[in-house]
């Protein structure tokens, strides 16, 4: 009846008032007045008890840090010593333990400069309906290289030669030599140049 009259009561007053008339009704019933009054002395000890336990677990009055998990104990030690500070400071130190996580291991640590990715070569090209031949660089895959060379020289022989500026193969190019920098490129394509003699090279054909 004393846990249905707080239940009820909103207010400590009416909670007061119900509990004196609590008191009228069991001293009536010839309840000794030492007896009702205790029951209700140990109702409101186990409520406020309870109410205090509700606080701490509350997560206003916690507090939750994140640390690296190292093994258990360090965790344990590291719990010992957040729970006497908490008892120095008031709020509740909770530690929360995290694991780092697979990927962070797995991330690659530099992102390669997109220059080693690049394809130094020089190149030769060779007409597959005649001897018509071509010697060029290109800094970057050849592949990509091959596609501009439909509106080069080399789409203007087909276009000429052949009537047809449509007959560039990828088949129709050879890698002549790997280079490591744009420089050694240079110097390769113009050694190449000097000794096949290629007849589509008309800019070079001029120096002697
Ligand atoms: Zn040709």
């Amino acid at each position: 009846m004393i846990h249905r009259a707080y239940s009820l009561s909103s207010t400590t007053e009416a909670f007061n008032a119900e509990c004196a008339k609590l008191r009228s009704i069991f001293s009536r019933l010839d309840y000794p007045m030492s007896v009702i009054d205790s029951a209700i002395k140990k109702f409101l000890f186990l409520n406020s008890s309870a109410d205090k336990a509700e606080r701490n677990n509350d997560d206003s009055s916690t507090v939750r840090i994140s640390l690296p998990f190292k093994d258990q104990v360090a965790a344990n030690a590291v719990r010992k010593q957040l729970r006497d500070l908490s008892h120095k400071i008031g709020p509740t130190l909770q530690p929360v333990f995290v694991s780092k996580k697979l990927g962070q291991d797995l991330t690659p640590k530099e992102i390669k400069p997109s220059i080693v990715n690049k394809q130094c070569v020089v190149y030769q090209f060779s007409c597959d309906l005649c001897d018509a031949d071509y010697v060029g660089y290109t800094a970057r895959h050849l592949h990509q290289r091959i596609a501009e060379h439909k509106n080069s020289a080399i789409g203007r022989h087909f276009l000429e030669a052949h009537g047809n500026n449509n007959l560039l193969r990828v088949s129709q190019f050879t890698v002549l030599r790997k280079c490591q920098s744009k420089f050694d490129c240079l110097v390769f394509e113009m050694l190449f140049i000097k000794k096949l003699k290629p007849n589509l090279n008309i800019q070079t054909d001029s120096t002697p």
